[in-house]
Parts: structure tokens; sequence; C-alpha cells
């Protein structure tokens, strides 16, 4: 099968997570949560206070941010600035601000180049919101991962039970908000490319959207 670039699009709590970790292992490909870089842009902005409308201040500090990913022990560790803060980026407050900041030309034009510097040699699953629109517009196989916004709440409740006191409520408001402000931005609004193949995870467990998944993976890798 030829080396592909895959792109997983869709809103919080569809199972990109899952599924993209799943798959990528089945591929022996390396598995890239682009969330995790707003995450991390998200941090220092909270950590340095500056204001997410504040775009000078954001220039500034993406100027003089060294944030990357680093392979340890198979996964990628997210690094800014020297420190490890994979496990630091999972909190309400970073979430909500993560999705503030990615409403900003100069906090995704950073990220652009980075993004794609990670997929030059292929044989990578990408998880984003903005992947096959507009980061990879050329990748091999592209899908849209959506299931309803009930069942997107609870995935993320039971996740989060045992590290934050959010109410299954609070988080459907969340999710809720989150959702909206990221598919009606004006830059690079979460949506389906028009070449995505869809699929509604609502019925469907992770290893049967990973199978589904698989069945268009090898029809393009084993094409041309
Ligand atoms: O995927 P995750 O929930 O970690 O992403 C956090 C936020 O980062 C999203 O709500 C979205 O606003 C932003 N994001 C984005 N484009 C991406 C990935 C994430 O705008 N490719």
């Amino acid at each position: 099968m030829r080396k592909l670039l895959i792109t997983i699009d869709g809103p919080a709590g569809a199972g990109k997570t899952t599924v993209s970790r799943m798959l990528s292992e089945q591929l022996g490909y390396i598995y890239v949560d682009t969330g995790a870089l707003y995450r991390g842009v998200a941090f220092e902005v909270i950590k340095k206070g500056v204001k997410s409308d504040d775009a000078e201040g954001l220039r500034t500090l993406c100027e003089t941010l060294d944030l990357k990913f680093v392979l340890e022990q198979k996964s990628l560790s997210l690094i800014s600035n020297g420190k490890n803060i994979s496990d630091l980026i999972r909190t309400p407050e970073i979430t909500m601000m993560a999705s503030a900041v990615s409403a900003k030309q100069v906090v995704r034009d950073f990220l652009f180049d980075l993004q794609r510097q990670l997929g030059k040699d292929k044989c990578v699953v990408f998880e984003g919101r903005d992947m096959g629109t507009v980061v990879f517009p050329d990748a091999d196989v592209k899908f849209y991962l959506d299931a309803a916004a009930e069942d997107r709440a609870k995935r993320r409740y039971n996740e989060m039970k045992d590290k934050s006191t959010q109410t299954l409520h609070e988080i459907e408001k969340d999710i809720l908000k989150r959702d909206k402000d990221d598919s009606t931005r004006n830059i690079a609004p979460l949506k389906p490319a028009k070449d995505a193949i869809l699929i509604d995870s609502t019925p469907l467990s992770a290893s049967e959207v990973v199978d589904n998944m698989m069945i268009y993976v090898k029809q393009i890798g084993e094409s041309y």
C-alpha cells in the first residue's frame, strides 16, 4: 500500500481521538492531535495573561513560542518552551481558551507551518477541525466524524469524570458553545471538506468506525 496522509475532522466528542489512535496503530502511522497545539497556545496565553482579543499580544506570544511535538514511547508529547505540558492542557478553562484563540488568524498562521511540516513524509493521521479543508486540502483520505450532541457530551463526561468536577450538563453546554464558535468563525470554520467521507459514529463502537475507515483507506491506498 502506498504512503498516505489521512485527516479526521469533526466536532468535539465525536470520537476522533480514540479512532485516530486506533487507525494509526493499525497502519503503523504517527497520530497527530492538532487540537493539542491550540491547547498549547491557550496554555501560554493564560499563563502570560494575554487577552484572547489582543491581536498584538497574541502575535508576540506566537513569535517567541517554541511549541513542538516530541516522540516519546511511541506517542507524541507536547513541549512548550522546553516543558512537557501534555498533561496540563485538558482543563475546561484551557479547552474554552483554545477555542477562543483558534479563531485568530495570527494563531492559525503560526500553527499552519508546524502542521504542514509534520505531514511532509506522509504516514500520518491528523485529527482536528480544518485538516481536510485548510491545512491538507491535498490529503489522500479525508474523514469527517460526527455524532449526536447528546452522545458527544456523554462520551466527554465519561472521559473527564475522574479528572474534572464538571457536570454532564456543563459539559454539554461547553460542547455546544464550542461547536457553534468553531463552525461559525470566519477563518477555517469546522465543516466537512467537499471530498470528505462522512461517518456518523452515534450508533457505532470505535472499532466499528475504524473497520469502516479501513475499507476506504485500503481502497485508496491500493489504487493508482
Ligand atoms: O480537539 P480539541 O477539542 O482538543 O480542540 C480544542 C479547540 O482547538 C477546538 O475547540 C477548536 O476551537 C480548536 N481547533 C481548531 N483547529 C484544529 C484543532 C483544534 O480550531 N485543527
